[in-house]
């Protein structure tokens, strides 16, 4: 297998992109094998070619909690499941403004805005929204993002881009063969059209996934395959949290080394995407998570998370610091022009 990953690391940092089958072949690789280390070596040097040393950094503030009309199944703030998750209407702006300042005083360069609910509609609660991004925009502090479900027309994206929104999230979360499992109150393709709206309206696209809500391998690599198509600019690998009261309060957490698995994976399918580890990872990666960056991260979620905490971002940045990278925020940057592949040239005799 060993030349096998060093096969599929030459052509992917020659510009070529692996194949369903190929990436398959990568998932099948078992926990515990030597094969998963050269898996990884393969995927760090791949992340340094395409993405460097920097690591992107971003907070969130979970701007409107609880009470969603949707029925995920991973998620605390659905109205379908009991959980004890704060409910809680559109905060102010100073409440906003005050955990954007948080956030860009303990260093994430990008702040995103989060809202509970199936999507945005046209009114005055939209109006509002918009002032909101507009003040954020005006503090001129670090790049304003979105993550505030469906956006049903391309006029809306207009308009969320002109107040001041850089990327938006919307996460494909699953495979489209096991989306069903997770949610039946909207689908798959409904989360494809949206990100067609916001590309037509010319915002970046902040696109990933849960992993650990039961999915095969293969369908972890039929995922990359849709996030590759769809062309997201930074990718949020999130790992289930189980939390109680969830349809996924039983689910069996992924081990450290599936994580990694998965995000040497991403690496090696999407080598231009911005791997940024998010939610979950304390719990899943544990002692490990410094690895992630090793298996192809470069990009983190620094503070908490939508529901749960997370841990304090000076042990974020003192990590990234340990490993020799540059926190700065790559993911407003265009990749760079692909360098001269080492390994031809050593090949080659050069
Ligand atoms: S993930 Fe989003 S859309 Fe789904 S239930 Fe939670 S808040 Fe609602």
């Amino acid at each position: 297998m060993r030349d096998v990953i060093r096969e599929y690391e030459e052509r992917v940092i020659a510009g070529e992109r692996l194949t369903h089958d190929e990436g398959c072949r990568l998932a099948a690789i078992p926990a515990g094998s030597p094969d998963l280390l050269d898996l990884i070596a393969s995927a760090n040097r791949v992340r340094l070619h395409y993405k460097g040393a920097k690591v992107d950094t971003c907070a969130i503030v979970n701007a409107k909690s609880g009470a969603c009309s949707e029925d995920c199944a991973f998620c605390a703030q659905s109205a379908h499941h009991g959980t004890e998750a704060a409910v809680y209407p559109l905060m102010d702006g100073a409440a906003i403004g005050q955990a954007a300042d948080a956030a860009y005083a303990a260093g994430a360069e990008a702040f995103g805005i989060v809202a509970a609910w199936k999507g945005l509609r046209e009114g005055r609660e939209f109006d509002t929204l918009l002032e909101r991004i507009r003040e954020l925009a005006r503090k001129g502090k670090g790049h304003v993002d979105g993550s505030l479900g469906h956006v049903p027309t391309v006029e809306m994206a207009t308009r969320l881009r002109e107040a001041g929104i850089r990327t938006y999230n919307h996460n494909l979360e699953t495979a489209p063969s096991h989306f069903p499992n997770i949610c039946s109150t909207h689908t798959f393709q409904d989360r494809l059209d949206t990100i067609g709206r916001l590309k037509a309206a010319g915002i970046r696209i902040c696109s990933g996934a849960i992993f650990g809500m039961g999915e095969t391998p293969a369908q972890r690599v039929e995922l990359a395959i849709h996030l590759r198509d769809v062309g997201t600019d930074v990718l949020p690998m999130n790992f289930l949290n189980p939390i109680p009261g969830t349809p996924l309060e039983h689910a069996t957490p992924l081990s450290p080394q599936e994580c990694l698995q998965t995000i040497a994976l991403y690496r090696l399918m999407i080598p231009e995407a911005n791997l940024m580890l998010a939610g979950g990872r304390e719990v899943n990666l544990r002692d490990m998570q410094s690895w992630a960056f090793h298996a192809g991260a470069n990009a983190v979620m620094v503070g908490n998370y939508l529901t749960t905490p997370g841990r304090g971002p000076a042990d974020d940045f003192r990590m990234i610091a340990d490993l020799g990278l540059i926190p700065g925020n790559g993911h407003c940057e265009p990749a760079p022009a692909p360098a001269p592949n080492p390994l031809r040239m050593v090949a080659a005799g050069a």
